[in-house]
């Protein structure tokens, strides 16, 4: 019998998997992939998983050590879940031992050793239902026809306005799910979300729901991972890494608000959680469900070339309607700070009804600016390229880049001027809330933006004010977009559509048309109407005024076209090579050597843009530069990809920068 190899991911950020021997003893047996195991690595142990038993080494058998202990009797990642750890490990050219460890909660990291088996949930006894669902409309009663006759795995993209019935759909599949002895995974973008979307499934289902985010404790996560690898939980809400979490028997996948940037990873392992979301269902032979009111130009691309079948929700479900829309040209508009007139006005008529207002701006703080009236010294970051934001009831100046931060200066530090007449220039969202305190001295303005609900509790307790109707007016930056129901609101301001339309990221325009949706989708979802008022300083902006005046659907063709029209994703594939360093000089050689490498990699078919700075080119007093690499066919880059990352990672000066390879960055800087 030809001696055993043991292919295992141990946590290293090297990018490949190590070979050991089987133990001693009679465990060999026992080495599934899958399986955890203590090996000795470096000078210490570490905790890695079984990914292939093989028959030969790359290695002299000689050199190889043996695995000290097996840790599982039977596989903790199931082979489903190991070959699209393998896939995403491969795909973003990623440490496998980093990738897996993604997989785990930190306890199994470690070493603890779980005790739930795999169990099949029995179906409820008490009946499966706890309340009485709504009686389907027929586009809602279609989308779930579609999904619930796929047989296998099929993607599909329900594309739906805030309040069409989309949490209905999946309620409704999940429901099927659960009957059939199954589990439904189920993401969403922000934690804020999962408390929400929580209550609606368990109003509904009688069965227990496994709950997976960034804030829960290792204890928390580790029940919930249990739960769900176990099978007795039918359904498994969380947020990006919950869709690596195993399932004894998985039955949907559904993403809510598919287009959302939360989904991607923007450090380490650099993922995206819909992407991946699809190649699991692929591997598990199930059906996907992407639902959004504003879906990401990706997926609609992907129903264009005929991978997603797209179901459509065209109206409100309940009794509310489409808001009302206006435009305001900022430019002939009277205001007060940021808010114009006509829109106070309506704000006042509004609150005479005793309803409620959003105001929604997408910048924090007092001001962006702290300028000095003599001699037009701006208040800078000292380790980045950027302006510091003026907090004026903390009298504080910070940096929203790095973080640093420092009183507000009430001298000009100039050299030589030392004038006191230091202004705040520009509005944020403390200083609109202040604008509006002033303005309707009766009324209870909130705010809720990042600066706002820091501390633990402190959204929760902003939301629960707004449904009882202590607050009145809710002024807020983009978290007010995302997926709160606040029946009482008849009003939305968007203060500045205009931010992100000339921006340096092609993906400005419609992250800001998603905004824009999103928000107005706020308005009116109880059962009075809503109305919208959208202050703008460039109504005639091709893509806004299409957005206003024909919807998401005819921006997006529109914007689709512009992305062909330039060769941008989704009409070609996008890797983004970036590195930082204290050195000045350091990270434009090493790209300028990492692209030399690429230019003898001998792969035709792949442009090399830079290295270039940074659009921000000195952040937390480091300077960043980066080399965009393009190809119209994905295959292409990854074949360059593959034969270069060894050799960047052998350049002396790699080790002179921090460098990361990002593959289809969503964010460009
Ligand atoms: P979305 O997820 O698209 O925002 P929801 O599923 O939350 O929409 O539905 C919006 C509101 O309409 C919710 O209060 C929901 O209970 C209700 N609703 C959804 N579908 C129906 C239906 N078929 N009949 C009556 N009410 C419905
Ligand atoms: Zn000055
Ligand atoms: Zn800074």
């Amino acid at each position: 019998m030809p001696t055993l190899v043991v292919q295992i991911a141990v946590p290293s950020p090297l990018r490949r998997s190590f070979d050991y021997l089987p133990p001693r003893g009679g465990e060999a047996a026992q080495l599934v992939p899958g399986c955890r195991v203590r090996v000795p690595f470096g000078r210490g142990q570490t905790v890695g998983v079984v990914l292939v038993v093989a028959s030969q080494s790359r290695i002299a058998q000689t050199r190889l050590k043996r695995v000290l202990e097996v840790l599982d009797t039977e596989p903790l990642l199931p082979e489903e879940l190991l070959s699209l750890l393998d896939w995403a490990s491969a795909y973003y050219h990623h440490p496998i031992g980093e990738v897996v460890a993604a997989a785990l909660p930190a306890a199994l990291r470690q070493g603890r050793v779980p005790r739930a088996r795999a169990v099949t949930a029995a179906p409820p006894a008490t009946g499966l239902l706890t309340e009485t669902p709504p009686t389907l409309h027929p586009p809602q009663a279609e989308a779930v026809q579609a999904v619930a006759a796929a047989s296998g795995f099929q993607a599909f993209l329900l594309e739906g306005v805030t309040g069409s019935g989309k949490t209905e759909v999946y309620l409704r599949l999940i429901e099927r799910v659960i009957a059939a002895g199954k589990q439904a995974l189920v993401l969403v973008p922000e934690i804020a979300l999962t408390p929400q979307l929580m209550e609606r499934f368990t109003q509904r289902f009688s069965v227990p729901v496994a709950l997976l985010h960034s804030g829960l404790s290792e204890g928390e996560r580790l029940h919930a991972w249990r739960a769900a690898r176990s099978g007795q939980a039918p359904i498994v809400i969380g947020t990006r890494s919950a869709v690596f979490t195993p399932l004894a028997h998985p039955g949907l996948i559904v993403v809510d608000e598919e287009h959302d940037l939360s989904f991607k990873q923007q450090d380490g392992f650099r993922y995206h959680a819909r992407d991946v979301a699809i190649m699991r269902a692929q591997r598990a032979a199930v059906p996907v469900l992407l639902g959004s009111a504003t879906p990401s130009l990706e997926s609609l691309y992907n129903v264009r070339a005929g991978r997603y079948r797209h179901l459509l929700l065209p109206e409100r479900a309940g009794r509310a309607t489409a808001p009302r829309i206006t435009v305001l040209d900022m430019r002939s508009t009277p205001a007060e700070g940021r808010v114009s007139r006509p829109l106070l006005v309506q704000m006042a008529a509004t609150l005479k009804r005793s309803e409620q207002i959003l105001v929604f701006l997408n910048r924090r703080g007092y001001a962006p600016t702290l300028i000095c009236n003599a001699c037009h010294w701006v208040a800078t970051c000292e380790r980045c390229d950027t302006r510091m934001v003026l907090s004026q009831r903390a009298q504080r100046l910070t940096c929203h880049h790095c973080g640093a931060r420092r009183a507000a200066d009430v001298v000009c530090p100039a050299p030589a001027c030392g004038s006191t007449a230091l202004y705040a220039l520009g509005h944020g969202t403390e200083r609109v809330e202040e604008t509006l305190a002033r303005h309707f001295p009766e009324a209870a303005v909130a705010r809720m933006d990042r600066d706002t609900t820091r501390a633990k509790g402190a959204l929760h307790a902003l939301i629960e004010d707004v449904h009882a109707g202590r607050s009145q007016i809710l002024v807020g930056t983009q978290m007010l977009a995302k997926g709160h129901h606040f029946p009482k609101v008849t009003l939305v301001g968007i203060l500045d559509a205009d931010q992100g339309l000339y921006g340096v990221d092609f993906r400005a325009p419609e992250r800001m048309a998603q905004l824009i949706v999103q928000v107005m989708g706020r308005a009116g979802r109880g059962d009075a109407s809503g109305e919208v008022v959208i202050q703008t300083h460039h109504p005639e902006h091709p893509l806004l005024h299409l957005l206003l005046a024909r919807g998401y659907g005819a921006f997006a063709e529109a914007a689709l076209a512009e992305r062909a029209e330039a060769s941008l994703p989704p009409y070609s594939a996008l890797a983004l090579l970036r590195a930082e360093a204290v050195d000045a000089h350091a990270p434009q050689a090493f790209l300028e050597a990492a692209r030399a490498i690429a230019e003898e990699a001998g792969v035709a078919g792949v442009q090399l843009l830079g290295p270039v700075s940074a659009p921000m080119e000195r952040r937390a007093g480091r300077t960043r530069a980066q080399l965009l690499l393009q190809a119209p066919r994905r295959a292409t880059l990854h074949r360059l990809l593959e034969r270069c990352l060894p050799h960047w990672e052998g350049l002396k000066l790699a080790r002179r920068v921090r460098w990361s390879l990002d593959v289809d960055p969503m964010e460009m800087a």
